[in-house]
């Protein structure tokens, strides 16, 4: 590595909080799938900012939304309306199929919006005694950083001197039904869960878990939450994860490519039996639904809707399972996923392998240390995949 870049991560370093471990490469440019580092290497960005950047990095229609905003008005505050977020509302109402949206800036607060709405649900509608709601979540599940989402947590280290934790949850094993059916209790508001969980390794719940979820939210008369986060808007091969099983939840939180990986955007979506439970004072966020943030999101999901971005991420990753399971190397343990949501197990940290796959131009990301993601943006081509298998496949030569 060049002098250039060594003084950049000292930088980070020196001044930096370390609660990241990045790979030792710096980027300056982004295009489609490629990213360039300071000293003019090319990588293939196979992580896309954890599913941020399903259309590509600066989409132009994207730019051109956010640049043509910009010139008009970037932040109103909801004190008054804008002529943007309207637009988006109705955008997202229409694909989700519910009729209310509540936007905010970053997953885990649309996660956190998600909570205080089912805690809400479960007083108001379901009669649950005051402050005795419990929400149903999952072992591995990783929904975001606040001190309330952590609480939930089933990793030791996200908690660790944190105190004192949020109550008001209980975890079941992720993908079993018997489970969380013996864990639905009277102050039970809802489940939330990831359709597939993305953090803990790409991990596929058994066939039939979400409509068995569904049947006994259903029976229960308990509200279904799926965070599609990481795994909606077409990282899967489907809008939604759920869409899987024919599933619809209750309700959809979401967020990482709806800012079209250029801005914060996430969002709840679900009918207004949950979402009515909000009036004004209740909550809120000064730059959630900002018009900046509306015009990037109406673009983001139209460029994946013209693009047929849902339609690619399923084929090209069926096709590239396929490769990755002809490679037979003792360190891999099982090559599973979704679309273009790939996961490889190994037998050993995946970080080496890693720092490998960057030195021949292909940036991944270790998820739970022995698994690395393969999630590039949805826009990549056939022969880039097939650039992307190569290299893979060299690193994992069999001696
Ligand atoms: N939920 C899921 C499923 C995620 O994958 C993530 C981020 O990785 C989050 C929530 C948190 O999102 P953010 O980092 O935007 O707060």
């Amino acid at each position: 590595m060049g002098s250039l870049a060594n003084s950049m991560i000292e930088r980070e370093d020196r001044y930096g909080a370390r609660n990241y471990h990045p790979l030792p490469v710096v980027l300056t440019k982004g295009e489609g799938v490629w990213v360039e580092d300071v000293e003019g290497r090319r990588y293939l960005d196979m992580l896309s900012a954890y599913s941020a950047l399903n259309q590509g990095h600066r989409h132009p229609r994207i730019i051109e939304a956010l640049k043509a905003q910009a010139d008009r008005i970037t932040l109103t505050s909801r004190a008054f309306y804008n002529d943007k977020l309207g637009l988006f509302y109705e955008r997202l109402a229409q694909l989700t199929h519910k009729d209310t949206i509540l936007p905010m800036n970053t997953g885990t607060e649309a996660v956190e919006t998600a909570i205080k709405a089912m805690r809400r649900w479960a007083y108001r509608i379901k009669g649950v005694p005051e402050n005795q709601a419990e929400i149903i979540v999952a072992t591995g599940n990783f929904h975001g950083r606040t001190t309330t989402v952590i609480s939930f947590s089933s990793e030791p280290e996200y908690q660790e001197g944190f105190g004192p934790l949020t109550p008001g949850f209980r975890v079941v094993p992720y993908g079993d039904v018997e489970a969380l059916r013996q864990a639905v209790g009277p102050h039970t508001a809802g489940v939330l869960l990831e359709p597939i969980q993305g953090e803990a390794g790409i991990i596929l719940p058994p066939d039939g878990y979400l409509r068995e979820v569904r049947r006994i939210c259903t029976e229960n008369g308990i509200v279904f939450a799926a965070d599609e986060i990481q795994t909606g808007l077409g990282r899967t091969g489907q809008w939604f994860a759920c869409n899987w099983e024919n599933v619809i939840p209750d309700l959809y939180i979401l967020g990482k490519a709806l800012g079209g990986g250029v801005y914060p955007v996430s969002a709840v979506a679900a009918n207004h039996d949950i979402l009515g439970v909000f009036e004004p004072g209740s909550h809120g966020s000064t730059f959630g639904g900002n018009p900046l943030a509306a015009a990037v999101a109406v673009t983001a999901l139209q460029v994946i809707e013209d693009e047929n971005l849902v339609e690619r991420s399923r084929e090209l990753g069926a096709y590239f399972l396929v490769r990755l399971r002809t490679l037979h190397h003792p360190a891999i343990r099982e090559v599973r996923g979704r679309g273009l949501f790939i996961g490889l197990e190994l037998t050993s940290p995946a970080r080496p392998y890693c720092k490998k796959l960057k030195d021949r131009g292909l940036l991944c990301k270790e998820t739970h240390e022995m698994t690395i993601r393969l999630a590039p943006p949805l826009v990549i081509q056939k022969e880039e995949l097939d650039w992307a298998f190569e290299q893979i496949a060299e690193v994992f030569r069999p001696e």
